[in-house]
């Protein structure tokens, strides 16, 4: 059976077909520009790459095309065998925690967040309307960053400011990277070979977070109402004391949404090193000599150390830690100074083995006392997964109504 998974963001669309339950990746591929000139797409087939310039005026023109391949390249014969489409919903707030059928009423709820997601939340409307006019047949269904950390208690997720902030304004952790965490969780668990386990997941990449889970219930995680918070990242400052801003909004006279830019998009990485947001970049600064670089990284690392230490406390005790995304997956040195600055935990650094770039491994000694991996992860996957979960609960729903049996 065929699955889309489909991440839409404001000039984007990437996706990707499954064929399910078996989890083949059938064709993939990305629209850029969306609604700007010089928009294109490029498609990934048969190990190839292939580029095409075309006027893409919205998420439907898009779709219709992502449409039109998928029937050139003989995916699908018709539109009927794609029964079931997966939305990446980055803000699904304190509705959704799980993944769900994007009825009327779901999408108002996604639309009625957008203020928590401005940017993200109403390109994944545009895009699930756009699928829903080209294939109304399919089952369309909403996977939110946010669903897996909605186990979290009370005690983690509110902050300590007036109560009603979180009662009228929805104001509290949601956690983002929800998907990426359950993925590599649970394929941390099928190496492990158990499930009742405790386990620290490092999603390291532009954007960055940490979460702790147990026997798989995500019970804290670093990112906050926006993802702007917990560890520092490529351009986000992550956790700072909250009078910096109110501060530096009187210093540079500036409003809150210029605040909001230069926190979320000049800060980080690139604000503290002056060159970079990029971890490549910084690594070739070090190389050179700049100290700034060096400052940068250590200050990076500093804050995925602390966060680690906090969730081993908080789990006592962990059964293994794991490094994804860009920089978890490809860093060699970041992880290896993340790994020594945990020298206090008993945890060992195999040399040799860290040094890899996206491969599922152990990069720990035999006598670590918590043995660290890098796993790759797969959001489309996942997205896939709970698609075609929901799909069959669904038809299994409607086998019963027809038998008369609910
Ligand atoms: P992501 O947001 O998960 O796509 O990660 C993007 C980040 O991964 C980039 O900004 C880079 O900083 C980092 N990255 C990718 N490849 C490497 C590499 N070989 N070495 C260090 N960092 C890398």
């Amino acid at each position: 059976m065929i699955v889309l998974s489909v991440n839409a963001g404001s000039s984007s669309l990437k996706f990707q077909a499954f064929d399910m339950p078996e989890e083949n990746v059938l064709i993939s591929g990305t629209f850029e520009r969306i609604g700007m000139k010089e928009s294109f797409y490029t498609i990934k087939l048969n190990g190839e790459k292939i580029k095409k310039e075309v006027e893409l005026k919205n998420h439907e023109k898009a779709f219709e095309i992502l449409i039109e391949e998928l029937l050139e390249n003989k995916i699908v014969e018709k539109l009927d065998e794609i029964k079931a489409i997966g939305h990446r919903i980055v803000q699904g707030g304190p509705y959704f925690d799980k993944t769900a059928e994007m009825t009327d009423e779901n999408m108002k709820k996604v639309k009625e967040l957008s203020s928590l997601a401005p940017l993200h939340n109403p390109a994944a409307i545009t895009g699930i309307k756009a699928a829903k006019n080209v294939v109304p047949n399919a089952l369309q269904t909403g996977v939110f960053d946010t669903a897996f950390h909605q186990t979290i208690e009370d005690e983690n997720y509110l902050y300590p400011v007036p109560f009603e902030w979180c009662e009228k304004y929805k104001v509290r952790k949601y956690g983002f990277h929800g998907t990426s965490h359950k993925y590599v969780a649970y394929r941390m668990n099928e190496i492990l070979g158990r499930y009742n386990t405790k386990l620290i997941t490092c999603h390291i990449g532009n954007g960055a977070s940490i979460a702790a889970i147990k026997e798989g219930q995500c019970i804290n995680t670093s990112m906050g109402l926006t993802p702007n918070a917990g560890l520092m990242m490529g351009s986000r400052c992550g956790d700072i004391d909250a009078t910096v801003v109110t501060y530096m909004m009187q210093q540079l006279e500036c409003t809150a949404e210029e605040m909001d830019t230069i926190l979320n998009k000049q800060s980080g990485l690139l604000g503290i090193s002056g060159v970079s947001s990029d971890s490549r970049d910084i690594e070739d600064g070090m190389k050179i000599g700049n100290p700034r670089c060096t400052l940068a990284q250590q200050m990076f690392t500093r804050r995925i150390i602390d966060h680690i230490a906090k969730y081993f406390v908080e789990l006592g005790g962990c059964d293994a830690i794991v490094f994804t995304a860009g920089i978890g997956e490809n860093s060699v040195h970041t992880r290896r100074e993340v790994l020594d600055g945990l020298a206090a935990l008993g945890i060992k650094i195999d040399e040799e083995a860290n040094d890899c770039r996206g491969v599922e491994r152990l990069i720990t000694t035999e006598d670590s006392s918590i043995p660290c991996y890098i796993i790759p992860t797969n959001e489309e996957l996942m997205i896939a997964r709970d698609t075609y979960l929901l799909y069959q609960s669904k038809e299994k729903e409607k086998e019963l109504v027809e038998n008369e049996i609910i």
